[in-house]
């Protein structure tokens, strides 16, 4: 855990606290007793086998999924500013017809006028600037139907971006990228949250890339089992029970 940065304390610095959250979706209790705490600036690792409500919990954070408990999120030294938040959702499927572009998308997503009257120039600008992010200036005119698995991801990634966050949200962006490609996209996220200052929490089965880029890891399991930095919780009796028992790293 990067407790240097903030002495592990959580006063001015903490951007999103959870307090003894549950969810319950019929007669199913989906979590429970989650405390949850993430520091500006901090990129967490959310882990878990399949079900274990790592994705019910990020609805709930982005308001998406009804709860009880303690949602709080701030912007330091701005008392009453909520933070903003982004979010990358998990393997997304499109079905927008083949003739929209990448700019299109973005002119929908950031301007009222229809995509059909093309873009305004200065508009193109603002778009160009926004791929810079992810350093996808090429893939401005390409078709959303012609984009590869890793372009669509830095395009919503660079959406998601748009207005810059203060909680940037992924699930499982790296499922179904190659090695290469998972390091590209986690030295792209590092890059981003140090240039622009913002908090990251992404939901990953991949373990390799903990120990080198995550502050903090949560494992869950319907509740938090263990937290901590990626050595203790990848050797923890919790991690080895949680994953054993499901059979699987899954
Ligand atoms: P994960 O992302 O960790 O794989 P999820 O948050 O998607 O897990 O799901 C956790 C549990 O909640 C699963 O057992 C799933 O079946 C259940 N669940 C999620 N959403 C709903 C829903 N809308 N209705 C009923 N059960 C749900
Ligand atoms: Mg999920």
């Amino acid at each position: 855990m990067n407790m240097g940065l903030h002495g592990g304390s959580c006063g001015h610095a903490c951007c999103l606290r959870i307090q003894d959250l549950s969810v319950k979706i019929g007669n199913d209790t989906i979590l429970q007793d989650i405390n949850l705490h993430i520091h500006c600036g901090e990129m967490v690792a959310l882990i878990g086998p399949n079900g274990a409500g790592k994705s019910t919990l990020i609805k709930t954070i982005l308001g998406q999924q009804p709860y009880e408990g303690i949602v709080t999120f701030s912007v330091p030294g701005q008392r009453s500013r909520k933070a903003k938040i982004g979010y990358v959702p998990q393997s997304p499927t499109f079905d927008i017809g083949d003739s929209v572009s990448v700019a299109d998308l973005f002119a929908c997503c950031m301007s009222r006028r229809p995509a059909f009257l093309g873009q305004s120039a200065a508009m193109r600008e603002k778009i160009m600037e926004c791929l810079e992010r992810v350093r996808s200036e090429n893939l401005i005119d390409k078709r959303i139907g012609a984009l590869s698995g890793g372009e669509l991801q830095r395009v919503l990634l660079a959406l998601a971006l748009e207005p810059l966050p203060n909680i940037l949200i992924l699930d499982e962006p790296l499922s179904g990228v190659d090695v290469e490609g998972m390091e590209t996209l986690m030295d792209m996220l590092d890059e981003i949250r140090k240039t622009y200052d913002l908090s990251i929490l992404m939901i990953t089965h991949d373990f390799s890339m903990l120990a080198r880029y995550a502050d903090q890891v949560v494992l869950m399991d319907r509740q938090i089992v263990r937290q901590g930095s990626a050595a203790d919780v990848l050797e923890s009796e919790e991690f080895r029970q949680v994953f054993h028992r499901k059979g699987g790293t899954q």
